[in-house]
């Protein structure tokens, strides 16, 4: 990252603001802190920041609302909120509500390093490009459904784990392919199959927590993460998405499951766990999940 990037800090609590701000110092940054939510809006009108960082309880105005008021005065801003990790659904809430991601307490200085360093470099990315609006949606959205794309996830999945490393905690996976997806498409024809795999996406999007993360991850498979879900109750969901598919759609699906740490330690690895749990089911008969 090069020198003199500006990022604004909205902490009010001093210990935690001392620890931002040495980290983000030491990584290079142009710190500018704040302590009240109008002096940060204050700071964002005087200056160019790439990145924002935000306590959620900071004051009276919530996640949802700072995103939304950064928003209103610098839209290439990306936002982070600072959030206890027992917290994760008002940071996810947040970002839904546009904000780029989450730092999560007891803060450690290489995830808040990886975090901002990953929304600077977003900033500039998408800052060189002319169809700045349409740029954004496109790089952590599906064209298609709206769910988020598979580059995004694989940048979730990263700081999941990041994070699952500093505390005994778990992750799992579920991967779903729509069952003879190939013949509805030659049967029906491909714009009925696009409407089938938008109807899909909402149909899981419904049927999880808010703070799991539905995914497109090609064609017609998903990927939805689950934060902090032992396998037992990734099953359950597994059961309940499969179910709903049945349900709502004109289609099945079958789903493969895998989890963090029994399965895997990394990324990759537990995606490749969650694929051949996938193709059990596949090649056992279909709109069924299995385990890895
Ligand atoms: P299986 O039950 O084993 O998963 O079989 P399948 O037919 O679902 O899987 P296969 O991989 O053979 O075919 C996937 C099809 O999905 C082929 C491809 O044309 C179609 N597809 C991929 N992306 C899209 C899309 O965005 N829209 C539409 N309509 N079809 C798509
Ligand atoms: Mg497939
Ligand atoms: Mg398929």
């Amino acid at each position: 990252m090069p020198q003199e990037i500006n990022i604004l800090v909205f902490e009010d609590d001093l210990t935690a603001a001392g620890l931002l701000e040495s980290a983000l110092k030491s990584a290079g940054y142009r710190v500018w802190m704040a302590t009240t939510a109008r002096e940060a809006l204050d700071l964002l009108r005087a200056n160019t920041f790439p990145v924002a960082i935000a306590e959620l309880r900071s004051s009276k105005m919530n996640g949802i609302q700072f995103t939304q008021e950064v928003h209103k005065i610098s839209q290439g801003t990306n936002v982070l909120v600072i959030t206890l990790y027992s917290f994760i659904n008002s940071a996810i809430e947040a970002m839904e509500a546009g904000a780029y991601g989450y730092i999560t307490k007891p803060l450690n200085s290489s995830e808040i390093r990886i975090v901002v360093e990953r929304a600077a470099e977003r900033f500039f990315l998408l800052s060189t490009s002319d169809e700045k609006d349409y740029f954004v949606d496109l790089a952590v959205r599906d064209g298609l459904t709206g769910l988020f794309n598979r580059r995004y996830f694989n940048e979730l999945i990263n700081i999941e784990i990041n994070r699952i490393k500093r505390s005994p905690a778990t992750l799992s996976l579920l991967m779903l392919d729509i069952d003879n997806f190939k013949n509805y498409n030659d049967t029906q024809g491909h714009p009925a199959g696009d409407e089938l795999l938008k109807k899909a996406a909402k149909v899981f999007k419904n049927s999880v927590r808010a703070v799991d993360m539905v995914c497109r991850y090609g064609g017609e498979e998903f990927i939805v993460m689950l934060p902090q879900t032992a396998k037992a109750v990734a099953q359950i969901i597994a059961e309940r998405l499969r179910v709903q598919t049945g349900l709502y759609l004109p289609t099945t699906v079958s789903i493969g499951i895998a989890t963090l740490p029994e399965d895997a330690q990394s990324a990759e690895d537990l995606i490749q766990k969650a694929d051949d749990a996938l193709y059990q089911a596949k090649k056992s008969g279909k709109n069924k999940w299995c385990a890895a």
